[in-house]
C-alpha cells in the first residue's frame, strides 16, 4: 500500500506531454504520481496530431476526444504567399497518397487535457497531484520531489514534463540553448461559409506561415504569425475589423468568416535542451525542445517523448533494473536525440527561409516546392519524415496494443 509519500515516478508538470507520459509509465502497474496545478485559463490552441499520435492516445484510453472534439486531417496544402514575382507551385499532400486513411485529428488542446486529467483518474495506481514542485532533488538511489505546499515525495524516477521554464531540468543540470524569434502566433477557432474539405492550409508569407486547420463542422483553427507587435494590434482588433483581416488574408478559400472564437498570442522561441536526461530525471515535452508551430511537430514530438521513456522503462522493468539508473536515462537520451535534432533543425531553416528576403533562399525554396509537386517518390518520403521519423517507432505508437488502455 502507498503511504502517499513513496511513488515509483513522480511526473512533474501536467500538460499534454506530461499526462501523458503519466499515463503510459503506469501501464505496467507503476505507483505513478502526476504533480501540476490544475489548469487556469482555456488554452486557445489546437494541435494537429498524426497518425502515431492517435494510436499512443488510443493505448492510453482516450482516443476518444479525437473524434468527439477534433477532426480528421486528409490532406495538407502548401501555397506560396510571398508576393515574389515568379510564384512556387502550390503543392497538396494527401494521406491517400501515403497509404493513410488521414493523416491524423486536429484536438483542442484543452480538450485534449482534459480527457487525459479524467482518465489519469480512473487508474488505480496514478495519483493526480493539483501542486506545484518546488524543488527536485536527485540522489542515488532515488529523488525527492518537494512541493509547494511542504509535502515531500521520493520516486526513484521523475519526468520532466514542466514546460520550456523546466525547474526539472535546471535540478538534473542540463544546460539548454533558447533563441527568441521576432514573431508571434495569433490564434483562434473559427466558423465559415465553405467546408475546409478535412484539408489544412499553410500559406507561406513573409512574416511568416498562416495556417487554417480544420476543426468540427464548418470551423477552422488559425495559427497567424506575424511580427510581435502585428500579432498584438491584430489580437486587440474590433472582431469586425478582425473579421475582414482574416477574409482578406483567406483570399476566399473559406468563404466568409462568421463567428470567431477567443484570441490568443504566443510569441515565438526555440530551445534545445543538451540532453533529454540525467540524474533520475528524464525531460519531455517543451522541457527539452520548443519549435515554431510550423508542420505540426511540437507535441507529437513530446508525446513521442512520453511513448519512448515508457519502452526504456518497460525495458528496465523486465531486466529487474532500477527504472531511474543513469543507463535507462541515457537509453531514453540515445532513442531521442536524432528526432529531436532534426525536428529542430528543419522546422528552425524552413521559418528561417520564409524570413529571409534573399533572391538565392527564396530561389531554393520555390525549387524545394516544384521538387515536391513534381517527384512523387520525393513528396512521399517528405510525408512520411513529417508524420513521423522512420527509425523509431515507440511500441504505444505502433498497432493499438493489447488491454487498450491503460490497465488499473
Ligand atoms: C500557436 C501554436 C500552435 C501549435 N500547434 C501545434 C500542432 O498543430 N501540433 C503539434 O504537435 N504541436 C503544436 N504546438 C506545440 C504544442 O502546443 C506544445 O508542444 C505543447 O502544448 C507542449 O506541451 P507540454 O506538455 O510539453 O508543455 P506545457 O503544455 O507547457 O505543460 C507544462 C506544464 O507544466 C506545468 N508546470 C510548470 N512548472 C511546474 C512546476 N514547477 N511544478 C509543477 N508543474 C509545473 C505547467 O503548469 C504546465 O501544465 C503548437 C504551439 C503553438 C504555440
Amino acid at each position: 500500500m502507498n503511504d502517499g509519500r513513496s511513488y515509483d515516478v513522480g511526473v512533474v508538470g501536467t500538460g499534454p506531454a506530461g499526462l501523458a507520459a503519466a499515463l503510459a509509465l503506469a501501464r505496467p502497474g507503476l505507483r505513478v504520481a502526476a504533480i501540476g496545478p490544475a489548469p487556469s485559463s482555456r488554452d486557445t490552441r489546437t494541435a494537429a496530431l498524426f497518425a502515431g499520435s492517435v494510436t499512443l492516445l488510443e493505448n492510453l484510453g482516450v482516443g476518444d476526444v479525437c473524434r468527439s472534439a477534433g477532426e480528421a486531417i486528409y490532406g495538407i496544402r502548401i501555397i506560396d504567399d510571398m508576393g515574389a514575382l515568379l510564384r512556387a507551385p502550390e503543392v497538396t499532400f494527401t494521406a491517400a497518397e501515403a497509404g493513410l486513411e488521414r493523416f491524423g485529428y486536429n484536438v483542442p488542446n484543452a480538450a485534449l487535457v482534459e480527457a487525459l486529467r479524467i482518465r489519469a483518474g480512473e487508474v488505480p495506481t496514478l495519483t493526480l497531484i493539483d501542486a506545484s514542485v518546488a524543488e527536485v532533488i536527485p540522489g542515488p538511489e532515488e529523488a525527492e520531489v518537494h512541493l509547494g505546499d511542504g509535502r515531500r515525495l521520493t520516486v526513484r524516477l521523475v519526468v520532466g514534463a514542466d514546460g520550456r521554464q523546466s525547474l526539472c531540468r535546471r535540478a538534473a543540470g542540463i544546460a539548454a540553448r533558447t533563441w527568441a524569434y521576432e514573431q508571434s502566433a495569433l490564434t483562434c477557432t473559427f466558423t465559415h461559409q465553405r467546408p475546409h474539405g478535412g484539408i489544412s492550409t499553410e500559406f507561406h508569407r513573409p512574416a511568416g506561415p498562416f495556417t487554417v486547420v480544420p476543426s468540427p463542422g464548418r470551423s477552422s483553427s488559425l495559427v497567424w504569425v506575424e511580427r510581435p507587435d502585428v500579432a498584438a494590434r491584430l489580437a486587440s482588433l474590433e472582431e469586425a475589423a478582425f473579421r475582414s483581416a482574416l477574409e482578406e488574408r483567406l483570399q476566399g478559400l473559406l468563404g466568409a468568416v462568421e463567428t470567431i472564437g477567443p484570441r490568443g498570442v504566443f510569441p515565438l522561441s526555440g530551445l534545445s535542451a543538451d540532453v533529454a536526461g540525467r540524474n533520475r530525471i528524464a525531460l519531455v515535452g517543451e522541457a527539452v525542445h520548443v519549435i515554431p508551430p510550423i508542420g505540426a511537430q511540437g507535441l507529437n514530438l513530446g508525446l513521442r517523448d512520453a511513448a519512448c521513456i515508457a519502452d526504456c522503462v518497460a525495458d528496465a522493468l523486465a531486466a529487474g533494473g532500477d527504472i531511474g539508473a543513469p543507463g535507462v536515462i541515457e537509453a531514453y537520451g540515445r532513442m531521442r536525440h536524432a528526432d529531436i535534432a532534426s525536428r529542430i533543425w528543419t522546422i528552425d531553416l524552413l521559418n528561417r527561409s520564409l524570413l529571409s528576403s534573399a533572391p538565392p533562399v527564396q530561389a531554393l525554396r520555390g525549387l524545394g516546392l516544384h521538387i515536391l509537386k513534381t517527384l512523387g517518390p520525393v513528396r512521399r518520403m517528405a510525408i512520411r519524415e513529417g508524420l513521423g521519423p522512420s527509425f523509431i517507432t515507440p511500441r504505444l505508437m505502433q498497432a493499438p496494443v493489447e488491454g487498450h488502455g491503460t490497465s488499473p
